[in-house]
């Protein structure tokens, strides 16, 4: 099968849901809306290099605050125009009133854009800060994903935490609300970051005893040098493993050697879950497709796409 065809891609007019019923192993990348003409260019670059993997999906970021956000239904938009890729458009409740929402919505849906990650946002500036929803918007995901599925025949993804979301009080209330979110209407999630794959055995555990079968995608992140790794906790309460960073650190004046350990590291990550049969692998890409690719060719994943 020649490249950009690959029998896993989503047919436009196929989604993730009925990608992932099919039992096919869904592998699909994530990027952010550019801030500047360089961000744009990269962005783009990497999509290309992507495209010719034949992904099943690619999804767009939603940015926290205002500027990244009309990018991200631009970015969506044009993925849909300009390429044979499939879009996954995040929308998150920050900031927004519900007919704001359904504004935003109402684009995707214009644009062919069927199928959308719900997320609730945190505050803008401290991600850690009091959650203050707008005065005519909404609280929870759960809501959005209602919204979401009321506008129209959307398939919509959530967030699930493999380490626990760090405002939930405890595993009980945590796994309570992400079913509440799935029987809310989502498809399936994607997992925050994780660096251990047990934590996500675990929350896979606890999902299904709650009596919820939605699949759930583990996100993968390679960390390929020591800028990444001390950038880390803030990005996500994820712990990474202290022999790896070790390592990294103590060959901190060999970037080559610090990279090959951070693929390694990932390609072993991600050759365990696809062991345990997770649903699929969704790479962060921080738009720059190389490593993500690497990965990628490591686990035999081109071949295989293109059997
Ligand atoms: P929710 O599901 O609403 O949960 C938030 C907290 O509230 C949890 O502790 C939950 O247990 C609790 N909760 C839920 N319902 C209730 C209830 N009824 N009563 C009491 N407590 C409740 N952020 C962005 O800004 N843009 C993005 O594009 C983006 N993409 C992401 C992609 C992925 C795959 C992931 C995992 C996260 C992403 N995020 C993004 C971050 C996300 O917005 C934050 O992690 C946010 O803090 C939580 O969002 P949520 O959708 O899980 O919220």
């Amino acid at each position: 099968m020649a490249l950009g065809t690959a029998s896993t891609r989503i047919d436009r007019a196929l989604t993730v849901r009925d990608l992932l019923a099919t039992g096919k192993t869904s592998y699909s990348f994530e990027f952010f809306a550019p801030k500047t003409p360089k961000g744009e260019r990269n962005l783009w670059n990497s999509l290309r290099r992507v495209e010719a993997v034949a992904p099943s999906f690619v999804s767009v970021t939603y940015g926290a605050g205002g500027s990244t956000r009309a990018g991200t239904v631009k970015e969506t938009q044009q993925i849909v125009a300009d390429t044979t890729l499939t879009p996954v458009a995040h929308l998150t409740a920050v900031d927004h009133s519900v007919a704001e929402l359904r504004n935003i919505i109402g684009q995707y849906a214009d644009a062919g854009i069927r199928n959308m990650l719900a997320l609730r946002g945190d505050p803008p500036g401290d991600p850690m800060g009091d959650w203050v929803p707008h005065t005519q918007g909404l609280t929870y995901a759960a809501e959005l994903v209602r919204l979401i599925k009321e506008s129209g025949d959307f398939c919509v993804g959530v967030a699930a935490f493999p380490e626990m979301h760090p405002r939930s009080p405890d595993w009980d209330s945590d796994i309570r609300h992400f079913v509440d979110k799935c029987r809310a209407g989502a498809d399936y999630a994607i997992t925050q970051m994780f660096f251990d794959p047990e934590n996500y055995l675990r929350m896979r555990d606890r999902v299904a005893a709650a009596g919820c079968d939605t699949p759930v995608i583990p996100e993968v992140m390679p960390v390929t040098n020591v800028k990444q790794l001390a950038r880390l906790p803030q990005l996500s309460n994820a712990v990474f493993p202290e022999h790896v960073k070790e390592r990294m650190l103590t060959a901190k004046d060999d970037p080559a050697a610090v990279r090959s350990m951070g693929i390694e590291f990932a390609t072993e990550f991600c050759a365990r879950l696809l062991a345990e049969g997770v649903p699929g692998l969704h790479f962060i890409t921080l738009n720059n497709s190389t490593a993500t690719l690497e990965i990628y060719e490591n686990l035999g994943l081109q071949e295989q796409q293109q059997a």
